[in-house]
């Protein structure tokens, strides 16, 4: 049996933990069947507790941009380790990834360390009230900010209207603060505005979206926005947790040629270890404790060990300056090649992609918010997950999931995935 001890630790891992897992999309419900238990990474692969070995096209969502277990990253971990994990005090580290990030990413002359991605959108929104002194703030569906109370919020039936909490636990009066519009449709923002005049201090939004499959702004889409917020005094909140450092050096800011208030980070900047961040301007950062008034902390926020795998991993694509165009072909070739295969077997399909993030809809031509999301066939998906998992190819197991090409992934593995697809059977 391929998956016997995973199947084993996932039987175990349920007693314990509630569905196996400590988070949800690892479970494999979107596309059935057991999730595989994975024990250790290099480079391009992963191999699971059976010894089976894969490509892996999700490098941890996003974190493992150089492939996993770069050497030069691991040394620094090492080192590092030896010096102490924590101090809960400062160190000369914390100021050279921040100087790292804020001389590369526009629009940021401070930033705060925290340990996810969470944190650090909970924290962006919180800023944004403190400094504007309003209480709403408008998030696209589809989009995720992680799992804070106010991000947690659905739409009513496709029209922006105040939100439902999407979740048990959140609370009607926090959800009502939560103002919800269609991605890529700039009028439902004004109209928002609009009905709630000087009540919203933010729009927050991922430019490339990547949590609903990945979905690009299309046309002036994120100008427009930028426009509307400098019309009311509200903060655009660019939520490059997925996009930063991986687009290019300076995220999306740099690649879409938009200006942001307010940037919030994790994934690649943690180069594997729980790291987040947000950054702004000075006049904005500035009102966090203990100079301002917006209280935010953390225990482990800036820890040695963390600082010392991000600053490493930005070093590393900071200093290779065929590192974008790198990966950036890579998946474009993977697209190009994926998408010739499945029209040569009649199979409709449509792949969204930026940079070196991407993913592949079955049975619908165009994907460019969360509704046309829902209308791909997942039933088509969740077949061609489990046919390439079987075929040693790690994909998201689910069809609103992007695609993480790493540096790793060279011609070897694309010929391994292009092999793999052309067996694909409908
Ligand atoms: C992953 C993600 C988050 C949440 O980050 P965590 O580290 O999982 O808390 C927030 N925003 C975006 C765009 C993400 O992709």
């Amino acid at each position: 049996m391929l998956y016997q001890r995973s199947s084993a630790l996932f039987d175990e891992a349920q007693r314990y933990i509630p569905g196996g897992v400590n988070s949800p999309v690892r479970a494999f419900k979107s596309v059935g069947g057991i999730p595989v238990f994975m024990k250790s990474a290099q480079g391009a692969y992963l191999t699971d507790e059976d010894n089976r070995e894969y490509v892996d096209f999700i490098n941890s969502w996003g974190p493992a941009i150089l492939g996993h277990t770069h050497p030069m990253v691991l040394e620094a971990i090492q080192e590092q380790a030896a010096s102490g994990f924590s101090f809960g005090a400062p160190t000369a580290l914390e100021n050279d990834i921040a100087k790292l990030i804020t001389s590369v990413v526009p629009n940021t002359d401070k930033i705060r360390m925290v340990s996810s991605g969470t944190e650090a959108c909970m924290s962006a929104i919180r800023l944004a009230r403190g400094y504007t002194g309003k209480d709403k703030f408008i998030k696209f569906e589809g989009c995720y900010h992680g799992h804070s109370d106010s991000f947690l919020i659905k739409a009513g039936s496709g029209a922006a209207t105040f939100g439902d909490p999407n979740s048990p636990g959140v609370t009607k009066a926090t959800a009502q603060d939560t103002l919800l519009a269609r991605y890529n449709d700039a009028d439902q923002v004004k109209d928002l505005f609009r009905q709630y005049p000087n009540q919203i201090a933010a729009v927050i939004i991922e430019p490339i979206a990547g949590n609903m499959g990945c979905v690009l702004p299309e046309g002036q889409f994120l100008q427009q926005l930028r426009k509307i917020c400098d019309e009311h005094q509200a903060l655009l909140i660019l939520d490059e947790v997925m996009t930063g450092f991986r687009l290019s050096i300076g995220g999306a800011q740099e690649a879409l040629g938009i200006n942001a208030d307010i940037v919030t980070f994790g994934k690649v900047i943690g180069g594997g270890l729980p790291v987040g961040a947000f950054a702004a301007c000075d006049k904005i950062m500035n009102c966090l404790s203990p100079l301002g008034s917006v209280y935010q902390a953390g225990t482990l926020s800036g820890n040695p060990l963390a600082m010392r795998a991000g600053l490493t991993t930005l070093q590393l694509i900071q200093r290779d300056k065929e590192f974008f165009n790198r990966i950036n072909k890579t998946t474009e070739i993977l697209h190009r090649e994926i998408s010739t295969i499945l029209s040569r077997k009649g199979i409709q399909h449509c792949i969204n992609r930026f940079g070196s993030m991407m993913s592949l809809f079955f049975n619908i031509d165009k994907v460019s918010n969360f509704q046309e999301a829902t209308q791909a066939d997942h039933g088509l998906f969740n077949r061609f997950f489990h046919h390439l998992l079987a075929e040693g190819i790690y994909l998201p197991p689910s069809g609103y999931e992007t695609w993480f090409i790493s540096d790793a992934i060279k011609e070897k593995e694309i010929d391994k995935t292009l092999e793999a697809i052309r067996k694909f059977q409908v």
